[in-house]
């Protein structure tokens, strides 16, 4: 399915930049490059051109690479002009603007993928994984948004459907049978079935989803505790430079500080808060009053308490990590209080310890078994609800009379996975019904 417009956008980000692009995509794309510049009257696939583009008087905008993909072969299916300009955002604006002048029109937020979907470039998770790719904020997140890319987890997802396929075409075939004529064991291979080739795998996916989702989502993760314990030099740590200023003076840290760092991949935004505790003084009242907002938002809080300070030893259980700091200065040859992990911020001695324990409270996995993630609510959603009707399906079966009920439930199953990948059409599986078992026999 082909649009009749021509889209054009600047593909690159605002601001300057050694290089911007325009992008155009639809049937006139060749039509406006040759409107644009004289040396595009021949224009060859997969080229790069280059080319000066006029505007309407005859003078340059700009000189810079054109490059067409004719349909099928484009990002789009489409057929695509890239004009690769300097990146100075007048000099693109402008080009835009004599690109539209000649017959395009202004494309919307996440057309070009949209199109691409639409003509069977790529499926619905892949246009997803087209905007992780963009907006991944660590290395290990990139990667698994390559892996989407890539169409892992559509062939995932894909396999899933069919093996549903599999199972709803026995049932319907059983259908045409009275119920006592089924053998039993049908009945039992098609849980097998069911439970190993589908529930599992199912299962399996959705474990993955909490870690998956946070990958891309990132966490936040608040510091708090009193005054002087050494928050600020644990944030300064754990960013790697001097961010935040650290002083003996108690209350130095007014305001909220943020710093990201990244906690085996998943992106962390640490907030650092004014200490906690009674104060008179009005700025110091409002830092703390952001603190306590800061800490309620927070997906962790660490408490960080003073190995010197016993008086800063407070067991909180409404916290997830109870630090104690400045270990060098423990008494008692270094023993750590129960349920206190034992920091030293100032050399960064147990902070990769620290950082192991957070990992492993926001389900992180080794790198190593990661494979493919869940990685968006709306996958993991439909994971449940195709797990709920399988689920379903396999009570029904089994009850007389039932078997219609089971194939609408697996056949739900169905189409719920069918929306991850942008397929939302029972008639297909109908057809491979009827295309794997012949009527009559
Ligand atoms: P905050 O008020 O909780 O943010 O505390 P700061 O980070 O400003 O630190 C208060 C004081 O404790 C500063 O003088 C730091 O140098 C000192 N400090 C922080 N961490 C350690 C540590 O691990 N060991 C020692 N000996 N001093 C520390």
């Amino acid at each position: 399915m082909s649009s009749n417009e021509t889209i054009a956008a600047i593909a690159t980000p605002p601001g300057r930049g050694g290089i911007g692009i325009v992008r155009i995509s639809g049937p006139q794309a060749s039509s406006v490059a040759r409107q644009l510049a004289p040396q595009l009257h021949e224009l060859k696939a997969r080229h790069a051109h280059f080319s000066r583009w006029l505007d309407e008087n005859g003078e340059q905008i700009d000189a810079g690479l054109s490059l067409y993909f004719p349909a099928p072969h484009s990002y789009t299916g489409e057929d695509v002009l890239e004009l690769h300009s300097h990146g100075n955002p007048v000099v693109l604006h402008s080009l835009l603007e004599r690109v539209l002048a000649l017959g395009c029109r202004s494309a919307e937020p996440g057309e070009f993928t949209r199109r691409a979907v639409q003509n069977g470039k790529m499926n619905l998770s892949q246009a997803e994984a087209v905007a992780a790719c963009i907006d991944a904020a660590t290395l290990r997140a990139a990667r698994q948004a390559q892996r989407h890319l890539q169409g892992d987890f559509g062939r995932h997802v894909d396999s899933l459907m069919q093996a549903i396929t599999g199972v709803v075409a026995h049932v319907e075939a059983c259908l045409d049978f009275p119920e006592e004529e089924v053998p039993a064991l049908l009945f039992e291979q098609l849980r097998n079935e069911v439970e190993q080739r589908i529930l599992t795998p199912i299962r399996q996916s959705l474990t993955t989803a909490g870690f998956g989702e946070r990958l891309f989502d990132g966490v936040s993760v608040a510091i708090i505790g009193p005054p002087n314990v050494g928050k600020s030099s644990l944030l300064n740590c754990l960013a790697g430079h001097d961010r935040a200023i650290v002083s003996d003076t108690p209350g130095t840290t007014r305001d909220v500080l943020e710093v990201d760092f990244e906690v085996q991949g998943i992106p962390a935004r640490l907030v650092d808060t004014a200490g906690m505790r009674a104060t008179t003084d009005f700025i110091e009242e409002e830092g703390v009053r952001r603190a306590r907002k800061a800490a309620a938002a927070a997906d962790v809080v660490i408490y960080v308490a003073d190995a010197a300070r016993p008086d800063t030893w407070r067991p909180d259980d409404t916290v997830d990590l109870l630090l104690l700091n400045k270990i060098d200065l423990l008494p008692d040859a270094g023993v750590v209080p129960e349920g206190y992990l034992g920091i030293c911020a100032l050399t960064g001695a147990g902070v990769d310890s620290m950082l192991k324990v957070l990992a492993a409270r926001l389900g992180a996995m080794p790198a190593a078994e990661e494979g493919i993630l869940v990685t968006r609510q709306r996958h993991r959603q439909a994971l449940e609800r195709a797990a709920v009707h399988m689920e379903k399906g396999l009570t029904l079966l089994g009850q007389e009379d039932r078997l219609e009920l089971v194939a609408l439930e697996w056949r739900q199953a169905w189409s719920a996975l069918g929306e991850i990948l942008g397929i939302g059409d029972v008639e297909d599986i109908l057809e491979r019904i009827f295309s794997e078992f012949c009527i009559g026999k």
